[in-house]
């Protein structure tokens, strides 16, 4: 059949492409239609077209899909930080768990019964406790806030965000209204000019303490007492402001110098019983009920024995394995960012956990330097970020001979191809469970427990 751009053709949407859009059939062939749901019924618009596939949007909606639920967001079409607005949560878990099922029995060879049920979350609003907020000029002269939208760096306003903890509402409404009171000016990414470039937040939702950033093109701030004032009257909770400085032309966020405003230039959560310190630049999990899950999931699978070492691979600030310590002897943790590594070592210190080192290293480098050493770890966590593992990382675990490996993996598709190279070692799945960290988003994690065959 001819496709042809700009035609309307009639289809259904029977399933979902991994980014979460819809996927219709016209005459045989797969049509991708974004903010559709499994089971609605439409006319579709092409509006890009190639041999075998095509882009559409929907041009009339005859049937919707009955997974379908009103949309609570204004911005859900333009801001591009939601992809499942539009469907019910189980219909999301559904496409989540399809997802990882998929991929591991297709790419890992994985049998389909090896894949748990995928734990969804309590909440799926109001979790995310950091935000990043670009800052801007509308057409009025106004300062606001707002999302970039996808593959841009055009700003969408917003004075709201569903999927952010609520207190960043009334932050971000009374830093607007200090800037516009006060005329600090929003940064110009064009001209390299004005102040303002993001509104950082963080929360510790256990602690209840807030930290605002504001990430400027300064050194200093003006107008900084004030803005320490208006915060502090609207919100209880403050704990620190901080100035990141970063006069740099570049797309990253945040600069390398912060100095404190207000508090002591961090806030401190606890996550599985520890207590962890949460300055501008140091990684925290995004949704901390969820990581509780995903870490007590991950302690189940590494079922820790008092004599036994444990080897943290992609440690980060040493979280997972800080948590899992007080099971075994020896925790060894491995990461590759220097700051990262100092913040797991006063992690272990300030929980006073003396049996923990870490190694600022790159993980298969580390992981071949230990065998040399002799170091049998009898359990391995992998943490690894969407890239996957290496092979030569895999090798080099394998030597170590650890009788469990607990692979925890943000990306189903490197996962997959990493089960192989570790069933080619004697490695095999246990069981796979998928955990949703992000509702409303297409992103899914996943713990899968190996072990080594006798
Ligand atoms: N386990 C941590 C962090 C996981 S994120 C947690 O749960 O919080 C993945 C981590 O791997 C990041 O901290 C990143 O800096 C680190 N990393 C990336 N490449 C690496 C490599 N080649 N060797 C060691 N660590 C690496």
């Amino acid at each position: 059949m001819e496709w042809k751009k700009n035609e309307v053709y009639e289809t259904e949407i029977i399933d979902y492409t991994t980014e979460g859009a819809g996927v219709g059939k016209i005459n045989g062939m797969a049509v991708f239609v974004p903010s559709t749901a499994i089971g609605d019924k439409a006319d579709v618009k092409l509006l890009k077209v190639a041999k075998n596939y095509a882009y559409g949007k929907i041009e009339t909606l005859h049937t919707p899909s009955p997974h379908r639920q009103t949309v609570d967001c204004p911005i859900f079409d333009q801001c591009g930080g939601c992809t499942f607005r539009h469907i019910d949560y189980a219909s999301e878990l559904a496409f989540k768990q399809k997802r990882v099922r998929d991929t591991l029995t297709r790419i890992g060879g994985l049998a389909a019964d090896l894949v748990q049920p995928i734990v969804g979350a309590a909440q799926c609003d109001g979790y995310r406790n950091k935000a990043q907020l670009p800052i801007t000029m509308d057409k009025n002269g106004q300062a606001v806030v707002g999302f970039f939208a996808p593959r841009s760096h055009r700003v969408i306003p917003l004075t709201h965000c569903h999927l952010q903890m609520p207190v960043f509402n009334e932050a971000l409404r009374v830093f607007l209204s200090w800037a516009n009171r006060y005329h600090v000016m929003p940064y110009d990414e064009t001209t390299h000019s004005g102040i303002l470039r993001h509104l950082y937040l963080r929360y510790a939702e256990k602690t209840d303490q807030l930290m605002v950033c504001v990430v400027a093109n300064a050194h200093q701030l003006r107008k900084d007492k004030q803005l320490v004032e208006m915060l502090q009257q609207a919100l209880p909770c403050l704990t620190t402001v901080v100035l990141n400085v970063n006069t740099e032309k570049t797309n990253v966020i945040t600069g390398k110098t912060c100095h404190t405003l207000y508090g002591q230039g961090y806030i401190t959560d606890e996550l599985c019983g520890l207590h962890f310190r949460l300055s501008p630049l140091s990684f925290y999990q995004i949704n901390r009920t969820q990581a509780e899950v995903l870490y007590t999931l991950a302690a189940e699978c590494a079922d820790l024995q008092p004599h036994e070492t444990l080897l943290d691979l992609y440690c980060g600030t040493g979280t997972i394995g800080l948590t899992m310590a007080e099971k075994v002897a020896r925790l060894i943790g491995v990461e590759i960012i220097p700051q990262a590594v100092e913040d797991a070592r006063r992690n272990a210190a300030e929980n006073h956990i003396t049996k923990a080192e870490f190694i600022c290293a790159d993980a298969s480098a580390a992981a071949a330097q230990l065998q040399t050493r002799g170091i049998r770890p009898d359990c391995v966590v992998l943490d690894p970020p969407r890239k996957g593992c290496d092979s030569a990382l895999i090798t080099a675990v394998a030597k170590m001979a650890p009788q469990r490996v607990v692979y925890v993996s943000c990306d189903p598709a490197t996962l997959a191809r990493d089960i192989r190279v570790f069933a080619d070692h004697g490695y095999t799945v246990k069981k796979a469970v998928p955990v949703d960290m992000f509702p409303r988003t297409t992103h899914v994690e996943c713990v899968v427990l190996m072990t080594k065959c006798e």
